[in-house]
């Protein structure tokens, strides 16, 4: 474990729902937690029992061959996902995302395309911490010294409908779709091999897309025969109020990578879902031609039991549903309340993940200090609330506060996270 200071480490002891308890006792609410996709809540003693009796029953076989757990929860995410998807289970979402490139990557081999293997993703996105996963990531700052990293992954800028609004207009005119476009062309489309995106840009400040992006994408995506994989590590299960983040801009994607959002972080499990039609085409070619990614630990049945009963949790409590309620009242109270503030630039959302962009003035919005923002952060933290700051780029942005709390938080703590913030965001006024 790397050293920590104790007087300013939180080692957390116990949870509850949507608290956290420090070793002394304090406790915290936790408007974080959803980045880490604790959706239900913590503390959920079902899920804790559903990795039990599976432990007792099948503790461990593994996907060379197959397990009922596996299986059930193939058959479950199908039916979310709401098309024929074929599940490669691994244990991370930086792991689902190197399953996705590969699945790319050997796809298109296996139609004779042996130079596409470029991957186009976007500044700012974070899809993980592996050579490939960290090569798509587009935030310099996370890279620079690990490099060079896995070649062929190319980055545009992304939507930023706060600094950059783009015109309501057909998708494929929107600038941020014909970015994507024109890099194709000069890249020469048969280089090029996918496009992985998040429906909303998480980790790199809560990116809202514009009308259409999503489709524009997709739509050239086909044009250039690439494929889109879209990363729904924090955006799925829920979190956007919509069982999958995709949901929200009625597109299908081609590959979709899920993780911690499974199992509500209970445990490691992730999934790479593949259209059926993409795996058919390279399955029973050749003997060689199958799928070669194995690993130990990947779809754990303990893991796939557990994230059943997750995704039964979701359902029977409606929790897509209430992300979507509860998120849009709180968005909208928060823009209120923030209106008048003159560090507030931006207050935007989808379901219960919301970002508070802090500029130092509204009319160049230009970043708020990063000093600054920590200081809202900590004044949060003694008061008993944890939220968390995001928008990182190679220039040093960090001005984004996002707030993330579990979809099953009660109303009461609702008001009290409002609130607090509002009242430390007032200290700095
Ligand atoms: N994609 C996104 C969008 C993420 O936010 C993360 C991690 N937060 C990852 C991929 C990587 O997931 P993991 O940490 O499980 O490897």
């Amino acid at each position: 474990m790397k050293p920590y200071n104790p007087e300013t480490t939180m080692i957390v002891s116990g949870a509850k729902g949507a608290w956290i308890t420090d070793i002394n006792g304090k406790k915290y609410l936790d408007a974080m937690s959803g980045l880490w996709c604790v959706n239900v809540g913590y503390g959920r003693t079902e899920l804790a029992e559903a990795a039990y009796e599976q432990l007792k029953e099948l503790a461990y076989f593994p996907l060379s061959q197959s397990h009922l757990p596996a299986i059930k929860l193939s058959e479950r995410l199908n039916e979310l996902l709401g098309d024929d998807y074929v599940i490669f289970y691994s244990n991370s979402g930086s792991e689902a995302n190197e399953v996705a490139f590969k699945v790319a990557r050997q796809y298109h081999q296996q139609n004779g395309d042996y130079h596409r293997y470029k991957v186009i993703s976007r500044y700012r996105a974070y899809h993980g911490n592996s050579m490939g996963a960290l090569a798509a990531t587009g935030q310099g700052q996370r890279k620079f010294k690990y490099e060079p990293l896995a070649p062929g992954f190319l980055h545009v800028s992304p939507p930023d409908s706060y600094r950059f609004p783009e015109e309501v207009c057909p998708p494929r005119e929107l600038k941020s779709v014909q970015a994507i476009d024109t890099m194709m062309n000069w890249e020469i489309s048969d280089t090029i091999s996918a496009v992985i995106m998040e429906p909303i840009i998480t980790g790199g400040g809560v990116l809202i897309p514009p009308e259409g992006y999503m489709k524009g994408v997709k739509e050239v995506c086909e044009d250039h025969g690439a494929l889109l994989i879209v990363d729904e590590v924090i955006c799925g299960f829920g979190r956007t109020g919509k069982p999958l983040g995709f949901m929200n801009y009625g597109v299908k994607p081609d590959i979709i990578t899920m993780a911690k959002g499974l199992t509500s972080a209970y445990l490691p499990l992730s999934a790479t879902a593949v259209k059926r039609e993409i795996y058919e085409e390279f399955k029973g070619k050749e003997e060689y031609d199958f799928f070669r990614h194995i690993n130990t630990f990947g779809g754990n049945p303990a893991a796939c039991a557990l994230a059943l009963k997750n995704l039964e949790i979701l359902d029977k409590e409606n929790l897509v549903e209430r992300s979507k309620v509860i998120g849009s009242a709180m968005l909208s109270d928060l823009t209120i309340l923030l209106k008048d503030h003159s560090y507030v630039g931006d207050v935007r959302g989808k379901g219960l993940l919301i970002g508070i962009e802090l500029v130092k003035s509204k009319e160049t919005k230009e970043p708020l200090d990063v000093q600054i923002v920590n200081k809202v952060i900590s004044s949060c933290k003694e008061k008993g609330l944890i939220i968390g700051k995001n928008g990182v780029t190679a220039a040093g942005f960090n001005n984004v506060l996002t707030l993330a709390p579990p979809l099953n938080i009660e109303e009461k703590d609702v008001s009290f996270l409002t609130e607090i913030l509002v009242e430390c965001l007032n200290e700095i006024k």
